[in-house]
């Protein structure tokens, strides 16, 4: 039996970590503090720290709201429903008011102790504050929103003001410290082994198993050759293999050693289809179970791939049912509803066409070259109208690939993916790499592709616009120091319905002032959390001494900036991370460069 651990030592290193933007000094004290946890609740403060009780691909999620927790806030304190709500409209904040209201609270209580009642102070435990955290999230069903509000409020009535502020925080999904992934995991890697080094492995087990909670508990418990030993489970999703980009054909097939294979490239959404036995589970590229909205899909995957277990990999597009044509992605939007899943199932039917295989029966294919993967699909996959291997062709000239594109575009897809045929082509988890290049129609747009950015900021609208925002602060994200940098100001492209939408839309994300993980010279009127993804176009890329994509790379005192941007759609199915890379804009820059030099 470990000794246990009080939340307020976590509540003081979120206060510190919440006074800094610098990722080294939010890294040293998440390792102060992993060096300090009992190694059998490591899992659970990380999952804390994160602002979570499980990893996302679970899908458990607290539903508390606003409302909910003022419920609590009251019972706790005793202060009536009112006054909590008009603290709460007076800070801003859910946390801040319950802070406030604890702390006159408990002022009272103690001259009570002081008058010689008896005044005992429970501190709570990080299992506790954990524990009933669990609780709330899996109360369901009838009564469930009494049951949500009297757990709540019994931990706040033990919390100290300064932990009630957090613990609100983390219920109503606004912890916002700004800690990235890849920072956790640069703290576990110090702490545990001594070195960053160890970030490595760490990654590619967490790449296979994106569970920090977990990956953290082997880590303590069985060092780093127990987080080698990570494999692949499943039911848990495995981040995705990503594709480069390039420009021309020619590119593509000089890069590939002269030949590949070629595949449509789907405009719907991909999905990683796990299978055991009669069960099936699908995740999105995101990795969110999204099971419930596609039956149907399920029931493909259920009826035609022959293996007890298999982890398969494809896209599912929306079709036209009467001609059997592809609809665009859109469509599928529609699919994401909580009910009348049936009727969305009639007017929205869909395909899935399969790329690649992971797992069968036992065996694990990551390492395996992309050729033998494709065996195994074909060997489990028995095809029908709607469940189909993509569309492909054995490519080993220019000419062949933009015929195959030609041919993809008219048939309404994207374009074309270019997948190596080498002995190397393995499935690589969760890496962008030149495995796999995609060769894509550009939207007309004077780019070579679109760019996937994350709104940051915004403007506030003037005349015909006053009311809602005149245009997005948008960012690429840069891995290296996990920060988000800007690149343009998007006003354009947004129907008049998108507009009015758009204050509502991101109110869940606004915050006081710039997010610690965003670098930007200009001030925005209203600042976010990175969260939401666009897909955006434009003509071209140029350098700018107002954004702070790519500052001092392509040229000393100025950044990148795309000119005339324009807004497509929203990317849902893409975390902040998965957005177009500060090198990406880079890219496309020079690319661009390099075709006006020539032609
Ligand atoms: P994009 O924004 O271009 O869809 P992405 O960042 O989502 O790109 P990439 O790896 O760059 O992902 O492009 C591959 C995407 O294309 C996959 O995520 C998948 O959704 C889709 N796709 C469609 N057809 C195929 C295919 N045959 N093989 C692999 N991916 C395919």
């Amino acid at each position: 039996m470990w000794e246990s651990m009080e939340y307020s030592v976590l509540v003081d290193v979120y206060e510190k970590i919440e006074k800094t933007t610098k990722r080294t000094e939010m890294t040293a004290y998440l390792v102060m503090l992993f060096k300090k946890v009992p190694p059998d609740i490591i899992d659970k403060v990380v999952y804390l720290t994160q602002g979570k009780i499980c990893p996302d691909y679970v899908g458990l999620e607290f539903g508390v709201a606003e409302k909910l927790a003022m419920r609590a806030i009251a019972l706790a304190t005793g202060v009536n429903a009112r006054e909590v709500e008009r603290e709460v409209k007076r800070l801003g904040d859910v946390g801040l008011a319950a802070e406030r209201l604890l702390s006159s609270k408990k002022r009272t209580v103690s001259l009570f102790a002081f008058m010689g009642e008896e005044f005992k102070e429970r501190p709570l435990t990080i299992e506790r504050v954990y524990d009933t955290l669990v609780k709330i999230a899996k109360a369901t069903g009838e009564g469930a929103q009494d049951t949500k509000v009297s757990l709540l409020a019994s931990l706040l009535k033990d919390a100290k003001p300064k932990e009630a502020r957090y613990i609100l925080r983390t219920i109503l999904g606004r912890l916002r410290l700004g800690i990235a992934d890849m920072t956790i995991m640069d703290a576990l890697a110090i702490a545990f082994t001594g070195t960053k080094a160890a970030r490595e492995v760490i990654e590619r087990a967490y790449n296979l198993r994106p569970d920090m909670g977990y990956i953290a508990k082997v880590l303590v418990t069985e060092g780093l050759e127990g987080v080698k030993k990570i494999k692949i489970t499943v039911g848990v999703p495995i981040k995705p293999m990503l594709a480069e980009r390039l420009r021309t054909p020619e590119e593509i097939l000089r890069k590939l050693g002269g030949k590949c294979i070629a595949e449509y490239k789907y405009d719907g959404m991909r999905v990683q289809a796990h299978k055991s036995g009669n069960r099936v589970i699908l995740y999105s590229r995101r990795l969110e179970n999204v099971t419930q909205y596609f039956p149907d899909a399920c029931q493909l995957i259920r009826d035609h791939i022959k293996a007890k277990e298999a982890i398969v990999e494809g896209e599912v597009v929306a079709i036209d049912p009467d001609t059997g044509d592809l609809r665009p992605f859109q469509e599928l939007m529609h699919r994401r509803r909580k009910y009348e899943i049936e009727k969305a199932m009639e007017e929205y039917p869909v395909s899935i066409f399969m790329f690649d295989c992971l797992y069968v029966d036992g065996e694990d294919l990551t390492l395996k070259p992309y050729t033998e993967r494709r065996k195994y699909l074909m060997d489990i996959l028995e095809e029908s109208d709607r469940i189909k291997l993509a569309h492909y062709k054995l490519i080993s000239s220019p000419r062949e690939l933009e015929e195959f594109f030609e041919q993809a575009i008219a048939e309404g897809c994207e374009g074309i993916m270019c997948k190596s045929l080498m002995p190397n082509a393995v499935y690589q988890s969760g890496v962008r790499g030149f495995l796999w290049i995609k060769y894509k129609r550009d939207y007309k747009a004077e780019l070579a592709d679109t760019v996937d950015l994350v709104a940051v900021g915004a403007f506030w609208g003037k005349g015909k616009r006053a009311g809602t925002y005149g245009a997005l602060l948008m960012a690429a994200y840069d891995p290296e120091s996990d920060v988000f940098r800007t690149v343009c100001k998007v006003g354009s492209g947004f129907t008049d319905e998108d507009l009015e939408k758009l204050p509502k839309m991101f109110e869940p994300y606004i915050i006081p002032h710039k997010h610690p993980r965003v670098d930007s010279k200009l001030e925005a009127d209203i600042w976010f959390v990175p969260a939401i993804v666009m897909e955006v176009t434009g003509a071209e890329i140029t350098l700018s001494p107002l954004h702070t994509c790519a500052w001092g790379i392509v040229k000393e005192g100025a950044g990148l900036a795309i000119r005339f941007p324009r807004f497509l759609r929203y990317r849902p199915d893409k975390r902040p991370e998965d957005a177009t890379t500060v090198q990406e804009i880079v890219d496309l820059y020079k690319k661009q460069r390099k075709i006006t030099m020539r032609g």
